[in-house]
């Protein structure tokens, strides 16, 4: 299939943030002409991001740092997929939450039932703040066989100089102390995140397209889901690691600009 058809029916393409728009605190090469070129074509696009640490209104203030302005509303985060699963199939149950203040500030804001002492449901965030004593709950309420929920998979969040240890990672602790693995994880690559972009956003699954730089999430969501992707090389991948991966993107391409000129 030609390159511009196989994006003709894309109505919205599901955009990363980091590796992809903007790394650190400058804009990747032809971030800002993408964005253009999208609306020129009559298409639209959200950011999504896995990175449950944060809360809408730093994503969007990391936007702005960037020099990028982005309308609110226009961010996902793997915390939006999580905290809408819950109202939907899991009401009234009570949750521990390994998350920082924003997390904690989304899930209160949304009614989800927090509690401290034998709860139905731990889920597991990118905690940037936590305690020992907040492990050591989080571990005992597993044992204790509560239902377990993650809200991404990342090992390591990228940085501009190194990494972070991510959910990822806290999932491997977790599992070396209990035996026990989450039972659902909610962000990309999984379904989860299929089925909340589409109801949020109003396409089905044939008019969303990802576009990322790591291949283990947003394209993997892509491959997992039957639906396009791109990948691109401003990230965490390289042409050489692609090479090698069962991981296949629609499309591979240098930056996300050059999507930007097939539209
Ligand atoms: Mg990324």
């Amino acid at each position: 299939m030609d390159v511009i058809e196989t994006f003709s029916d894309v109505r919205c393409f599901i955009v990363d943030m980091d590796g992809t728009f903007y790394l650190g605190d400058e804009l990747l090469p032809g971030a800002v002409e993408f964005a253009e070129a999208v609306k020129r074509s009559g298409k639209d696009f959200f950011f999504f991001t896995n990175n449950s640490s944060h809360n809408e209104q730093e994503c969007l203030d990391k936007l702005e740092k960037t020099g990028f302005h982005a309308e609110e509303g226009s961010v996902i985060i793997s915390s939006h997929v999580t905290i809408d699963f819950l109202q939907r199939h899991r009401q009234g149950k009570t949750v521990y939450l390994l998350g920082n203040h924003n997390l904690r500030g989304d899930f209160e804001a949304a009614g989800i039932p927090l509690t401290e002492e034998h709860p139905d449901i731990v889920v597991v965030g990118f905690d940037t703040e936590f305690s020992y004593d907040d492990i050591d709950k989080t571990a005992n309420f597993l044992a204790d066989g509560a239902e377990y929920i993650a809200t991404h998979p990342d090992v390591n969040c990228p940085l501009a100089n190194g990494f972070m240890p991510d959910v990822g990672a806290f999932i491997a602790m977790f599992e070396a102390s209990t035996g026990r693995t989450p039972d659902l994880i909610m962000g990309k690559p999984y379904g989860f995140t299929v089925d909340y972009v589409t109801n949020r956003i109003g396409c089905t699954r044939e008019e969303i397209c990802f576009v990322g730089d790591r291949l283990e999430t947003d394209i993997a969501i892509g491959a997992n889901n039957g639906l396009k992707s791109v990948l691109v090389f401003t990230g965490v991948t390289s042409p050489e690691q692609y090479e090698k991966s069962p991981i296949r993107a629609t499309l591979a391409l240098d930056n996300i600009g050059e999507l930007g000129k097939l539209l």
